[in-house]
């Protein structure tokens, strides 16, 4: 079946400050320019999806690969996932300490492996032995992130809500439909400020953080990463799209499922194969664009 492209980023969502307004602008629009040229050549929407991510795990405005935030012990530990509408192939690394862009560790996991999830030295293992350069954890921190862990740390008790909405969430994601008419999504990030060593949220795991069918939707999620695991929230939205709803639709009643179940908070960003789409965030903002033949719009607020 013959399609028109289309393409979504999400750079997190969260109350961005005006001051940081600019750089995940700059970084959504980044991405989806970097996706784009692979979608207008006829590429697919697993190595568009991939591109864009690349992207943003390179810009350090975002919580994913360098500049991610750090955990309690001082360290960036990425999780990512990618998966495939058409096959429904997916590949996961979770907790890894010495990849830079853990999306390229997880394309090789769908692409190379009969398995779908690799953790820690396991996946890092796997990484190198399929190419991927391994690097120091110290590259991967920016004294940004020093500097905030700190903060965090020596006011821990007087930060009594640590995921309210104030709190960042700077994850990526993306999810693309290409000229085939095969969708396919992909999420990356180091995870919440100041978690525990080895602590894993919905980003990575399959229907949480990530989905992708060509019988429902491509979805890729943020935000407080607990309560989306617990409601399998990528799942939960692309299942609806499949009983024939509308992609917007369910991008905010996700959001209100979200908050109403488990008090929860983050962002969305939806596509069937029919190239619908939709975003919905119950943050104050939410870093997003998309690109279309006919249409390119970018917005740190949706609806704008
Ligand atoms: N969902 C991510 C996590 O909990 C955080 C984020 O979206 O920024 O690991």
């Amino acid at each position: 079946m013959k399609s028109d492209p289309v393409l979504l980023v999400h750079g997190g969502a969260w109350a961005i400050p005006d001051d940081m307004v600019e750089a995940h602008l700059n970084g959504v629009r980044n991405a989806v320019a970097a996706g784009w040229r692979v979608l207008e050549k006829g590429g697919s929407a697993l190595d568009a999806v991939e591109e864009a991510v690349v992207i943003m795990e390179d810009d350090e405005a975002f919580d994913a690969g360098r500049g991610s935030f750090l955990n309690r012990e001082g360290k960036v530990q990425l999780d990512a996932l990618i998966m495939e509408g058409a096959t429904l192939r997916a590949g996961g690394v979770g907790c890894v300490e010495h990849i830079a862009n853990p999306v390229r560790a997880a394309r090789k996991v769908l692409s190379e492996s009969p398995h779908v999830y690799f953790v820690a030295e396991g996946a890092e293992k796997f990484a190198q032995e399929h190419g991927i350069p391994l690097c120091r954890n110290e590259e991967l921190i920016i004294p940004r992130e020093v500097q905030r862990l700190r903060a965090l740390q020596a006011n821990a008790s007087q930060q009594p809500e640590l995921f309210a909405p104030t709190i960042s969430h700077d994850t990526v994601g993306a999810v693309a439909l290409d000229a085939s008419g095969n969708i396919a999504a992909a999420t990356s990030t180091g995870g919440t400020l100041n978690k525990a060593p080895g602590r894993l949220g919905d980003s990575s795991l399959i229907g949480c953080g990530c989905y992708a069918d060509n019988q429902s939707a491509a979805v890729s999620t943020t935000g407080w990463g607990e309560p989306i695991m617990k409601l399998v929230l990528a799942k939960w939205a692309a299942d609806r799209i499949a009983s024939g709803n509308l992609p917007q639709w369910i991008a905010a009643e996700a959001m209100n499922y979200l908050k109403d179940r488990v008090n929860g908070h983050g962002g969305i960003i939806l596509l069937d194969a029919q190239g619908r789409f939709g975003l919905a965030h119950n943050t104050p903002r939410m870093a997003w664009a998309y690109r279309t033949n006919a249409k390119e719009q970018s917005g740190i607020r949706y609806p704008v």
